[in-house]
């Protein structure tokens, strides 16, 4: 795959992707393009019989959590090829009961999901997706995913006449000040029993998005609120990207353009998890049983996998923070990640990264092995260190795990910024990885 291919197929993913249940759907159906076999939970699974057995297999939980594999060579003797990365980021989640009438506008309720910068969430054009679930005529339950895909909404500013002190000190009260305005009311329609209903709304949707779904009545929903604003390729050289949701969906995207070019030597896995954003204790989450309860599957005696997994290798995928030229002094000023000179490899003493040396050496072998730039970054002494799945997935299962990512700014913006090429430099290291 070329760089240009690359970039493109990046927008487009994040573009499609507007919820972490969009991505899973996406990384299947492309799975699915590529000759992986869809496996349930819930079955017996043929290939459990045996480790040696040669196949590409992808399975999902909660249908936003997702885990592809590609055996092809026995388990025990050679171990996984790990790479993991995390499907959601933060937003605004839309409330139970969401409908609120206030001045005679139409708001709907949200709660802020992980750690939104929330500033940059204003005088967007918001639009909405998710999961939906409902019955149908016979009463049976079913869900799908859904997306208005134009703006329904925006969240105003208030004008700086009206508060002098924005730019010093404004501060944004999570319940109060984030209700995004979906519509001004006819003034008929303003008394709380003739307002219009989300869930009717969410009803007429379904039926237009999922002709056949039978869709009878809403009963529960899971959705978020995202910019339609499209990811752009930005800057005098074309130096950047600009997106939503580039923590994380950048890694998603490329350990999947990565596990796609395995030569069927390795076994190859790839695990994009829920809930990274807040703290990965799910079912599907990274500190949830997904990825044990796989493996295994795979090595259905515990000292099988055990010596599995002691030659496995997990690189977690996800963003690191470049340092900002306007605010240069937020990094150690030897560790300061640039845009478009590679990927990065975390590091944290008290184990905020799974990173160690061994594991270092091993993903900066790698790097040069695909001729690809590599660079290193600790916080400030002084300064608290973010986690990701990488230390997380290494308590749980066991396994040796380097934490690296693409440099970005803005992260947890609504629109973040990440050199153009730096994805492309991971995805050259990580097929090098499914490689060998
Ligand atoms: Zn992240």
């Amino acid at each position: 795959m070329q760089d240009v291919e690359f970039v493109d197929g990046l927008l487009d993913f994040i573009q499609r992707s507007p919820t972490p249940f969009h991505a899973c759907d996406n990384i299947a159906a492309t799975l699915r393009e590529n000759g992986f076999t869809e496996l349930f939970e819930a079955d017996d699974w043929a290939l459990q019989a045996t480790a040696q057995h040669s196949g590409r297999y992808f399975v999902c939980r909660n249908d936003s959590s997702i885990i592809a594999f590609c055996i092809n060579s026995d388990a025990v003797e050679h171990g996984f090829q790990m790479v993991g990365a995390h499907t959601d980021s933060p937003c605004l989640k839309v409330k139970p009961q969401a409908e609120k009438v206030s001045q005679g506008y139409l708001q709907l309720g949200v709660e802020v999901y992980g750690g939104a910068l929330l500033n940059p969430w204003f005088d967007r054009d918001l639009s909405l997706a998710g999961r939906v679930s409902f019955i149908d005529a016979a009463d049976e339950l079913h869900s799908v995913l859904v997306d208005f895909e134009q703006a329904i909404a925006s969240i105003p500013s208030l004008a700086i006449h009206l508060d002098r002190d924005a730019n010093d000190k404004r501060s944004i009260n999570k319940q109060q000040h984030l209700p995004p305005l979906v519509m001004k009311l006819p003034k008929k329609l303003e008394d709380s029993s003739s307002t219009p209903q989300l869930r009717d709304l969410l009803l007429d949707l379904v039926q237009r998005q999922h002709p056949g779904s039978g869709a009878h009545q809403v009963l529960e929903y899971e959705l978020s609120f995202y910019d339609v604003q499209p990811p752009a390729v930005i800057g005098l050289h074309q130096d950047f990207i600009a997106a939503a949701r580039l923590d994380n969906l950048l890694s998603c995207y490329t350990g999947l353009r990565a596990l796609l070019d395995e030569n069927g030597k390795r076994n190859c896995l790839l695990v994009c998890n829920d809930h990274e954003e807040v703290g990965s204790m799910s079912a599907c989450g990274a500190q949830g049983p997904f990825l044990h309860s796989v493996l295994q599957r795979l090595c259905p005696q515990a000292a099988q996998l055990t010596r599995a997994l002691d030659r496995s290798l997990l690189i977690s995928a996800d963003n690191a923070h470049g340092v900002h030229p306007n605010y240069a002094d937020k990094h150690d000023d030897k560790h300061g990640p640039l845009l478009n000179a590679g990927p990065v490899i975390k590091t944290n003493a008290n184990q905020r990264y799974a990173t160690n040396s061994h594991t270092a050496s091993l993903f900066r072998r790698l790097c040069h092995q695909a001729d690809v730039p590599v660079q290193a970054f600790v916080t400030r002494s002084d300064m608290a260190c973010g986690s990701t799945i990488g230390p997380i997935t290494a308590s749980v299962i066991g396994v040796d795990t380097i934490d690296v990512g693409v440099p970005t700014f803005a992260m947890h913006s609504i629109r973040e910024l990440a050199g153009r090429w730096d994805g492309f430099y991971l995805y050259r290291a990580l097929r090098e990885f499914f490689r060998g």
